[in-house]
């Protein structure tokens, strides 16, 4: 039931489109998408990134395969177990048994949902010191390899580095985001909202979040992956605007709860949704 309570209050809602700056380059049509299972759709945005979207429970969440070297693939966060077990399936096939490095952005399940399998296939999984105690507080599994937030964490692939940055609470206390410079990307996790409102959940923090979101502004980023799609619809949108999008949200003070009607309007999208599939 906690689990449950915990996805309505921290899954935004899905039908306000952020319709798409015109001249986005980061848009959709060009890319290459595929379903590797049930409700578990790959997003090829670049050669080496692959954006996977998790279309079941409340609401889809993103998460994120790159192929980071000749031996090592990195996995950003996971959402569900079955699920896990299928991503890594199709990824051993794929990269013929390139080994998994992978990390949590935060405590919440759609980012820890795969954690026991992860451990278990000897994986390992990086996460804050914050993410590990909030995790355990909240019955989620913890990562397996901890940092200290406020140090934050670089991993070195041969030329390539994978920078693990706390900006400070906005999402969650202990939401970190994934810069990675050679692709001028960056994974920004819940902490980054493509929809028309930002929603207060119970661990938010609406004050800290601006500053948060500008602490950003130091990577050079050209493409930008939030925690969750703007809809279930194919209109995607991965660019570095979100960050101000989100900061005019709350800014301009559009943020609420998380309400039935919000929820009944989930409801009726994903039914929808389900229906056509
Ligand atoms: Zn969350
Ligand atoms: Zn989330």
């Amino acid at each position: 039931m906690k689990f449950i309570l915990m996805s309505i209050m921290s899954f935004v809602m899905i039908i306000n489109i952020v319709h798409a700056q015109t001249n986005n380059p980061n848009n959709t049509s060009t890319f290459e998408i595929f379903t590797i299972a049930k409700e578990v759709k790959i997003i090829r945005i670049l050669p080496s990134v692959y954006v996977i979207e998790d279309q079941g429970g409340i609401a889809p969440a993103y998460s994120m395969i790159v192929d980071i070297s000749d031996d090592n693939l990195l996995l950003v966060d996971t959402t569900d177990p079955e699920k896990t077990k299928e991503i890594l399936a199709w990824a051993d096939k794929k990269f013929n048994g390139k080994k998994i490095v992978a990390i949590n952005t935060h405590h919440h399940s759609d980012r820890t949902g795969g954690n026991a399998i992860l451990i278990e296939k000897g994986i390992p999984v990086y996460g804050s010191d914050l993410t590990a105690s909030l995790a355990t507080e909240e019955h989620e599994i913890p990562p397996n390899h901890i940092f200290p937030a406020n140090q934050g964490k670089t991993l070195n692939f041969d030329n390539n580095k994978v920078v693990i940055f706390y900006p400070g609470p906005a999402h969650t206390e202990d939401n970190v985001v994934v810069y990675i410079p050679h692709l001028k990307l960056l994974f920004g996790g819940c902490m980054v909202v493509p929809f028309q409102k930002v929603y207060r959940v119970p661990d938010a923090n609406i004050e800290a979040w601006p500053n948060s979101l500008a602490k950003l502004k130091r990577f050079d980023i050209e493409w930008v992956i939030p925690g969750h799609p703007a809809s279930l619809n194919d209109d995607l949108n991965f660019s570095p605007s979100l960050i101000e999008h989100t900061e005019m949200l709350l800014r301009t003070g559009k943020t609420g709860e998380f309400t039935e009607s919000d929820k009944q309007a989930l409801r009726n999208e994903k039914a929808q949704y389900d229906a056509s599939h």
